[in-house]
């Protein structure tokens, strides 16, 4: 299949190639002609499938089809809500990059950034806004900007949305939109209030369902190194320094637990920035910069922070902490093995976190290989309590936390294989800590 088959216009299929792109994504093949000829859609679609421009095609060819360019000022014709600031930059990075032949104007409303010259880009006007939601709702409050034009609505990564609360702000601004329109809601994973979002947003949708929700990507080979706490920093100094990775993308769970991650990484001679929630946008922005064009080789990042983030080719995604919702995990590990590349996932695992990865093998419906020796202290990772899941006892009917579940069978690699490789023949112990 090719995108010419796809409908889409002179303009757009010049941008394509121009990006070197000759094959649309399954999203892609998908999506689009449903999204052109009107119809609402529900998208099934994780991260690194190509979901952006599965959207941002059809919708500037959509507008291109009722453009009236002496409209002054413009009117906001399309309204693209996403998660997170980055991904806000990315999809407007997006719809540049595929209209760059036409004459569309598109402004990014995010938090962090001056609200004044918000309101004077709005003042000026544009044809598509992409925005977070707080402050879509600030400017709404204000009565800054007038949405009464919206012909089209995409929600992006609707899941992480609702999982960050703005469930309220989606719905304040549905209010403040003509009932009269196309939506799109693009979603990784299918729970039970993303399925009442779409009933309430979407009219007669046609399902596109590209990946499985739950699944990660095949190019991604992942490995589990059960490590205590206290000596996590040192095996991650050493997996970065004995093999040389050059761009570490390194999860951890809490904003305070970045930055000191952060200036302990660089105390190792790493160097390494920080990306989370209390960083100004500058900050983050520029976090971002020096770790896509190689000034630091490792970015530690918060989940909120590093949502939607689109790395060429980002070879190394490690999970310092496990994150505490299992879907996450399968998020985390779609930053690398993106648009047919492949790449490594590594979990540094304490026994606290063993439920954590007792959930997140139950979600994937397989088990997580083990590195063997990974050089430090056996730890074992046997679930010895499962608070939320305990049973009550049958006499007391209290609950019962001390029946330990059996580890289950693990598959067990040798600690510097790389993940998806043949074991290599080990040697003396790699270096002493
Ligand atoms: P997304 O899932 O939208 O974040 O896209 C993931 C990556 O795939 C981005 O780097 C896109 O530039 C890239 N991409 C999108 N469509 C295609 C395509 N048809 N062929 C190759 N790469 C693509």
């Amino acid at each position: 299949m090719s995108f010419q088959k796809l409908g889409l216009s002179s303009e757009l299929l010049k941008a394509i190639s121009e990006q070197g792109y000759t094959t649309p994504t399954p999203v892609q093949q998908q999506a689009i002609p449903h999204i052109l000829a009107g119809k609402d859609v529900l998208a099934g679609a994780q991260t690194g499938t190509g979901k952006t421009a599965g959207f941002t095609l059809p919708l500037l060819q959509r507008l291109m089809e009722n453009h009236d360019p002496h409209q002054k000022p413009r009117r906001i014709r399309a309204l693209i809500l996403v998660p997170t600031r980055e991904l806000a930059a990315q999809v407007l990075e997006s719809i540049q990059t595929y209209g760059k032949h036409l004459p569309l104007t598109a402004e990014v409303i995010v938090g962090g950034a001056s609200i004044n010259m918000q309101i004077r880009q709005l003042h000026r006007g544009c044809d598509i806004v992409v925005a977070t939601t707080g402050r879509l709702c600030d400017h709404m409050h204000e009565r800054q900007i007038n949405l009464s034009s919206v012909e089209m609505l995409v929600l992006d990564e609707a899941d992480r949305m609702l999982d960050m609360g703005f469930l309220p702000d989606i719905k304040r601004i549905m209010g403040n939109l003509p009932k009269q329109r196309q939506s799109l809601l693009f979603s990784a994973t299918y729970s039970a209030s993303i399925k009442a979002l779409a009933s309430q947003l979407l009219q007669n949708p046609v399902a596109v369902e590209v990946a499985k929700p739950n699944i990660t990507s095949e190019n991604v080979s992942e490995l589990v190194y059960g490590i205590a706490k206290e000596n996590k920093r040192a095996l991650l100094s050493y997996l970065i320094g004995s093999n040389n990775w050059q761009q570490v993308l390194v999860f951890v769970r809490t904003k305070h637990g970045a930055d000191r991650l952060e200036k302990q990484l660089t105390t190792d001679g790493i160097r390494s920035a920080a990306l989370h929630g209390d960083k100004t946008q500058g900050a983050r922005t520029k976090a971002l910069d020096f770790f896509k064009n190689g000034k630091v080789s490792v970015l530690v990042a918060t989940d909120i922070a590093a949502r939607g983030l689109d790395i060429d080719d980002l070879p190394h995604v490690v999970n310092y902490d496990l994150p505490q919702v299992p879907e996450d995990y399968i998020h985390r590990i779609g930053r690398t093995g993106r648009a047919g590349s492949s790449g490594a996932a590594i979990s540094l695992v304490s026994p606290e976190e063993a439920h954590l990865l007792l959930e997140i093998e139950k979600l994937l419906k397989r088990h997580l290989p083990q590195v063997a020796d990974t050089g430090y202290e056996p730890v074992s990772l046997k679930v010895i309590d499962a608070p939320k899941k305990a049973a009550p006892n049958k006499t007391t009917g209290k609950k019962d936390f001390r029946h330990s579940k059996p580890a289950e069978k693990k598959e067990y690699v040798t600690r510097n294989q790389a993940p998806g490789s043949k074991p290599k023949a080990q040697g003396s112990r790699a270096r002493s800590r």
